[in-house]
């Protein structure tokens, strides 16, 4: 199916069986309080049987953690949390290995003063796929449903950003859904990655696992890439080094961009209702957000302290000189992204 042409909520059903300067090389988790919980681990027959584990927990995951909103019993301790699941409700487990915690260095990065730049300058979007472009119908894997507004979005990244794909679902489903709603896009995308790039062990590929898209794969990902280059090859994609300063994680759930959460974008979930609905324009205001970022020196420092908003209308989430007054939101956003694209073919990148 083409998804050249805007259509609302398009569904189907698949018949196939299947700054540079500013990066630091510290890698080094800080020191968070250790605790013990049962896990669930695959034994060499192949069954589940549960151990008990010690963990290092960083500050972030408790904070994200599910279990942090719940009500609490004592007005002064805090609740307890599921030892083995992460999300009791949606029974998604912990991940089998611990979860690192945020760096040193990138939380003094992202703690810099946003800068405003007088010309746009290439980010490295990556974007999620089920939940964020689509939805997948929990009780047929294979009919899926493309977002609102999807053709018009892909358009703006591929023509201001460089664009990768990384989902948590298996690569079969991820060539799925990018057939069905990219289509020619496809052979534009940076790259595609899928469930095998979170260097899951086996036991928890198999399962529903909390899932962490940790950015540092992508940039290490990156610079192997260009290292594997023939002599002479210069791929266009590997004119910018990306790092925290202009990378966009754009994802459903804000617990997979726990590890940089200021480069991530958290979207409000596609979820049946809104699929039905079809009046969704989450993936306009995304693309609006997005043309403020690309004027943005640290897109961290300027999300830490301007996250993405879900709830604003479009227009208030419109790039700057877009004046309601003088058209709808959307068409004086279209002139502002004009005036955008004429300044990128300007740039050397
Ligand atoms: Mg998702």
């Amino acid at each position: 199916m083409s998804m050249s042409q805007e259509r609302p909520v398009p569904s189907y059903s698949s018949s196939s069986s299947s700054s540079s300067t500013t990066r630091s090389t510290e890698r080094r988790p800080v020191q968070s309080p250790a605790v013990s919980r049962p896990q669930t681990q695959l034994s060499p027959t192949g069954r589940f049987v549960r151990t008990t584990a010690t963990y290092q927990i960083s500050p972030c995951d408790m904070n994200n953690a599910p279990g942090r909103d719940r009500p609490s019993t004592s007005s002064s301790a805090p609740a307890p949390r599921d030892p083995v699941f992460y999300d009791q409700a949606s029974r998604t487990y912990y991940p089998s290995k611990p979860i690192r915690a945020i760096t040193p260095s990138y939380t003094t990065v992202a703690a810099q003063t946003p800068v405003t730049l007088k010309e746009p300058r290439k980010l490295l979007v990556i974007l999620d796929l089920n939940g964020t472009l689509f939805y997948r119908n929990k009780a047929n894997r294979r009919s899926v449903t493309a977002r609102p507004h999807l053709s018009t979005f892909l358009d703006f990244l591929f023509e201001h950003c460089r664009v990768m794909v990384w989902s948590s679902a298996q690569p079969h489903s991820v060539e799925a859904m990018l057939s069905f709603g990219f289509g020619d896009r496809v052979s534009r995308l940076d790259r595609v990655w899928s469930r095998d790039h979170f260097r899951l062990p086996q036991v928890d590929y198999a399962r529903k696992v909390l899932t962490i898209k940790d950015l540092e794969y992508v940039w290490e990902g990156i610079e192997k890439e260009k290292k594997a280059q023939r002599e002479g090859e210069k791929h266009p994609k590997y004119a910018v080094q990306f790092d925290q300063t202009n990378t966009v994680l754009i994802d459903d759930s804000k617990h997979k961009t726990q590890l940089q959460p200021h480069n991530g974008l958290a979207l409000r979930d596609f979820d049946e209702d809104l699929a039905r609905a079809g009046t969704d324009s989450e993936l306009l205001k995304v693309r609006a957000y997005l043309a403020k970022l690309v004027y943005q020196e640290n897109v961290s420092a300027y999300m830490r302290l301007h996250p993405f908003d879900s709830d604003a209308p479009l227009e208030k989430t419109s790039v700057k000189k877009a004046k309601a007054t003088t058209a709808t939101g959307e068409a004086a956003l279209g002139d502002e992204l004009d005036e955008l694209t004429r300044r990128l073919e300007k740039s050397t990148i």
